[in-house]
């Protein structure tokens, strides 16, 4: 376990030359103070979380003093957003403090998210509320519970001072890790610019440090690309067999590394309705929960289109190679999401005919206003025995017949491959979670925050760590929403 000053920071990024990133320092928030730790992501940089206890850890983690051997930058970054090419964007309000390796050898930028104005602000103050600060401290924390790639959170800040968003609210900032923050923008914008040799530069950075294993192969750009492609797939079919809207998939927020990044008006599906939009400043719905699979590919497109001039000559080849690669993302989401989904509803191996019962299952969710999590999690109960009734489960549902037709054919299904009920619940309840971050548990610990009260933070993240368990005392925190909770507004506004 590293103290604080031995934490050994590097920055590779601030190797890169200066069109990459711009050096600066953080600017301080007034009245910063420690709102919650989070000791599994201490874990990854070797820290001490008593280290955490120490005046230091929140005058170097907030920007207030520098953390010994920090290089700090803002890195410069462009991307298509909401369809429309923006040619430059860049960390407008985070700050690369460095990277940590830790004794497994693997590497930990350190970002400060909300740490004042960079040559990249644009209109923004260079700041973060503590409503979204939250919001991306849970949420990550959650989906990498859940097993699904992300960025991660050490901390969390709050200070007195007073950020204008729709409202005065309080500023806050978020110690944000990941291997990388390289996004598909990172690479528009040197595509864009035509600077095909930082094009280059930033591919061979990103294979070097992220996928070193690709350097062998005989096109490593093109590697690169199907990699990235792959993990996306992976990725999104994680999302969608979970119930996440990710609620801004520009893609200045699509990571290189095929993470989670950039948590803003996200949702979890409380009723399952495929079309959620959950950003409210989504109005033409791009990126509702249902065309996030699409919109990824899209994405994907663009990130090719960057990568061109590396994938070969003549241009024809490339674009070639580039096509054929993309036509690989379809098939690989859709195996992914069958096999999530052939958990979600414990089966074993798949059989033909189980896409129809998937499919029925959903469009009866959805005509119903079921809740997706819970009833997964309640069907890890079913009871195949011949005439069980599984009043639990049909009283979910207004139409309880209809819940019968579909549970008929289930225990048709179940009894095909002799599925056994305990085996089969057990295995369900690894896959199926209890809790996840509902946007009203989210909401509550902020306004309990926002009242100087943090210790909600701490119960969610503790109980969305293992969202699997089972948690006794905490059953309300599995609950759907109130009626309040239910259509609660989440803007762009961060
Ligand atoms: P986002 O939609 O949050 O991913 O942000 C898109 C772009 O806007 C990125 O370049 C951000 O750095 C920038 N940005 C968002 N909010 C702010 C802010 N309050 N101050 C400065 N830049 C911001
Ligand atoms: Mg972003």
């Amino acid at each position: 376990m590293r103290r604080l000053e031995k934490l050994n920071l590097t920055n590779s990024y601030a190797r890169l030359p200066q069109p990459f990133h711009t050096r600066l320092q953080p600017t301080p928030l007034a009245g910063t103070r420690l709102l919650s730790f989070n000791p599994a992501a201490a874990e990854l940089l070797d820290l001490d979380p008593l280290e955490a206890l120490r005046p230091e850890f929140t005058a170097w983690l907030s920007g207030q003093a520098p953390l010994p051997g920090s290089e700090p930058l803002a890195a410069l970054y462009a991307g298509h957003q909401f369809g429309h090419y923006v040619p430059q964007l860049g960390d407008g309000r985070a700050i690369l403090l460095g990277e940590v390796q830790n004794d497994r050898g693997e590497r930990w930028e350190v970002q400060l998210k909300g740490a004042g104005l960079t040559p990249y602000s644009r209109r923004g103050d260079g700041r973060a509320v503590l409503r979204s600060t939250i919001r991306e401290y849970l949420c990550s924390e959650a989906i990498h519970g859940l097993g699904i790639p992300t960025t991660r959170a050490l901390c969390l800040f709050g200070s007195d001072e007073e950020v204008w968003r729709e409202e005065p609210e309080s500023g806050a900032l978020l110690v944000r890790l990941a291997p990388s923050h390289v996004r598909f923008g990172s690479f528009e914008v040197f595509y864009y610019r035509r600077q095909f040799d930082h094009l280059r530069r930033l591919a061979d950075y990103v294979i070097t440090h992220h996928y070193p294993e690709l350097a062998e192969e005989k096109n490593p750009y093109l590697g690169l690309f199907r990699t990235v492609t792959e993990r996306t797939a992976r990725l999104i079919a994680q999302w969608q067999a979970v119930g996440f809207a990710h609620g801004v998939m520009n893609t200045d927020n699509m990571s290189i590394l095929g993470l989670t990044l950039d948590y803003g008006p996200f949702a979890f599906l409380d009723d399952f309705a495929p079309g959620l939009v959950c950003n409210h400043s989504d109005y033409e719905g791009r990126y509702a929960f249902d065309r996030q699979p699409n919109i990824a590919h899209w994405n994907l497109s663009c990130l090719g289109q960057a990568l061109l001039p590396l994938l070969g000559e003549p241009v024809e080849a490339a674009v070639e190679h580039d096509n054929a690669v993309l036509e690989e993302y379809a098939p690989a989401f859709h195996a992914h999401y069958q096999e999530l989904m052939q958990h979600k509803l414990g089966l074993r191996e798949p059989r033909p005919g189980d896409a129809q019962l998937l499919y029925d299952l959903l469009q009866l969710l959805a005509a119903q206003h079921i809740d997706y999590s819970n009833f997964f999690r309640a069907l890890s109960r079913f009871d195949s025995t011949p005439g069980a009734r599984n009043t639990a489960l049909r009283d979910m549902f207004p139409d309880r017949a209809a819940f019968e037709r579909w549970a008929a054919g289930y225990r048709d299904r179940l009894a095909a491959e002799q599925s056994d009920d305990a085996a089969r619940g057990d295995a369900m309840r690894r896959v199926n979670p209890k809790y996840i971050l509902r946007n009203y548990l989210a909401q509550q610990a902020i306004t309990r925050a926002q009242q100087g009260d943090n210790d909600e933070i701490d119960t969610l993240l503790r109980l969305l760590h293992h969202p699997f368990d089972e948690h006794p005392g905490y059953e309300d925190y599995a609950a759907p929403p109130p009626d309040w909770g239910r259509r609660l507004a989440i803007s762009c506004s961060s």
